[in-house]
């Protein structure tokens, strides 16, 4: 199978000290919104470069609760296990697109230019995809979870991360 390219970009751009840096600023922060937080080993597997935190952010603990979370070591994101289902992506959106609506109003009322409206539109277009895409993604991770719980893994932190994304 073709290797997925965000994690052989990510993979080539990497300093000395395992951490995702560009030509410049510009491209770093390009290259860090592409990371997908695993990388590929010797063998041409995909595993994951993260580490788990037992005491995230006061920010995240007010929004999740107790929940489990990953730090990506290339990136530096905050992963939270967790698979979000269609309609929890949906409520998630809602607000998302109260406030693409308001922001078309104003960007049409205001003749604010072809760019901040064809931004808007495509925003929207892109994440009307969420909710499918989302969706798909719990049922392949609840399936792999199940495998993953009647396989014990010698490495915790290889297959144990599908065995808890905790579900709703
Ligand atoms: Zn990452």
């Amino acid at each position: 199978m073709a290797r997925i390219k965000e994690i052989v970009l990510v993979d080539k751009s990497l300093n000395k000290h395992g951490e995702i840096k560009g030509k410049n600023k510009k491209e770093t922060k390009m290259l860090r919104k592409s990371c997908v937080h695993h990388k590929y080993n010797k063998k041409g597997n995909i595993r994951s470069v993260t580490f788990p935190v037992n005491n995230p952010d006061t920010e995240f603990m007010e929004r999740y609760g107790e929940s489990k979370f990953f730090v990506c070591r290339r990136c530096g994101k905050m992963i939270r296990l967790h698979t979000y289902n269609k309609k929890e992506v949906k409520e998630i959106l809602a607000p998302v697109y109260d406030c693409l609506e308001t922001e078309k109003f104003i960007a049409a009322a205001t003749n604010a230019g072809q760019g901040v409206v064809s931004y808007l539109v495509g925003t929207q277009i892109q994440l009307d995809k969420l909710p499918k895409v989302a969706g798909k993604l719990d049922k392949i991770a609840s399936k792999k979870s199940k495998l993953a719980s009647k396989k014990k893994s010698r490495d915790q932190y290889k297959s144990s991360q599908y065995g808890s994304w905790s579900r709703k």
